[in-house]
């Protein structure tokens, strides 16, 4: 067997010709940047998340950047997150001008430990970044009111949770904005980059239309400094119609899962804590942990299965972050984390055949 980590091409049939005519409406429509395809998908993604807006982007960056500076957030400011997460979310908090300051993980998730992001907090704190890693939302609404009660912003990076709710509310929505990214694949992919930044507050909506698009208030008039990200007209169109499938993308996702939780049995293996509620997880990635992690990659390599270790390298242990402000007690989850975790195959065009024989295979490892 040859079982790649993703599989585009095997997509539904009907999907890809939907994509096909998606794509040629666009170009014969003459409307390519910010057009009504992109007006039309920020409504249904709006819409699907619970959220009262959403503003289209040009990639998860981005959503994470324009929602900080929508928010104020720069120079002088610290923003608490996970050094267990795609380095863009650590990068998006440079690029406003704040401190990233990097909290420890648990270990059973690989998700923000409580305890350790308090040991964080100083008089700068402005918010704490989530990153709803590999698609577990967890505790979000103990996090809510632990900001609450510090008076800083709960923002939540939910490049990785597509379609994940917490007590029947999607992510999100449990602070002041939720950062999307379209990267092809996320739970909601797109054929190239894109990203978008959902909100229910009316303010962070217009400051994050305008900053998108050069600062502008109308056209040519720019109140503030801004940027060039917007979400393509074809991206847009596409992501519409890859949409309708979100939904039993990830009951495919979380089939492929629920094999793994039952059949992987290997004292050498270690699967994480499984989500308190089905709602609570969209299997974006199923991770499991060894000691003997390059050794079960390259095992699994030999029988044709492609793994890819999310992340094999904590962002404190990054060139670019080697002076950043971190737990006083150290990061010993995430180093310990990030030398066993590895991705096994997850994605909706994995057949239950496919699922059992990775399992197996990881059984006679
Ligand atoms: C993918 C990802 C991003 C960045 O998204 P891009 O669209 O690639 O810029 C940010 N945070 C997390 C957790 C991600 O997985």
């Amino acid at each position: 067997m040859n079982i790649p980590f993703n599989n585009f091409k095997a997509e539904p049939q009907n999907l890809q010709n939907q994509e096909v005519s998606a794509a040629e409406r666009v170009i014969r429509s003459g409307h390519y940047i910010l057009g009504p395809e992109v007006s039309d998908f920020e409504q249904r993604w709006a819409s699907y998340s619970g959220s009262k807006f959403s503003v289209g982007v040009g990639n998860g960056m981005d959503a994470l950047e324009i929602g900080m500076r929508a928010l104020g957030i720069g120079p002088g400011d610290e923003i608490i997150t996970t050094p267990l997460t795609a380095l863009a979310t650590v990068f998006a908090i440079m690029r406003t001008g704040a401190s990233p300051v990097l909290a420890d993980i648990e270990v059973n998730t690989g998700l923000l430990s409580i305890s350790s992001v308090e040991r964080c907090l100083s008089k700068k704190t402005k918010a704490v970044l989530l990153v709803h890693l590999y698609g577990q939302v967890r505790n979000l609404q103990v996090w809510k009111d632990f900001c609450m009660d510090r008076q800083i912003e709960l923002l939540e990076d939910c490049a990785q949770s597509h379609g994940a709710r917490w007590d029947g509310v999607g992510c999100g929505n449990f602070g002041r904005w939720g950062a999307f990214s379209f990267y092809p694949t996320k739970n909601l992919g797109a054929i190239g980059d894109g990203g978008a930044l959902n909100t229910s507050d009316p303010e962070i909506f217009h400051h994050a239309k305008s900053l998108r698009n050069y600062g502008q208030s109308d056209r040519y008039r720019h109140p503030i400094f801004g940027f060039n990200s917007r979400l393509d007209e074809i991206q847009a169109a596409i992501l519409s119609e890859r949409l309708i499938f979100l939904n039993d993308f990830i009951e495919k996702r979380r089939q492929v899962a629920a094999e793994y939780q039952a059949r992987i049995k290997n004292p050498l293996i270690r699967i994480l804590d499984e989500p308190l509620s089905a709602e609570n997880h969209v299997y974006h990635l199923f991770v499991v942990r060894t000691p003997k992690r390059d050794s079960l990659q390259k095992y699994l390599k030999e029988s044709g299965v492609e793994t890819i270790a999310h992340y094999p390298i904590p962002a404190h242990l990054q060139i670019p972050l080697r002076a950043c402000r971190s737990d006083p007690l150290g990061l010993m989850n995430a180093e310990l984390f990030s030398d066993e975790c590895l991705s096994l195959p997850c994605n909706p065009q994995i057949s239950k055949d496919e699922a059992r024989y990775i399992a197996d295979l990881i059984n006679r490892y």
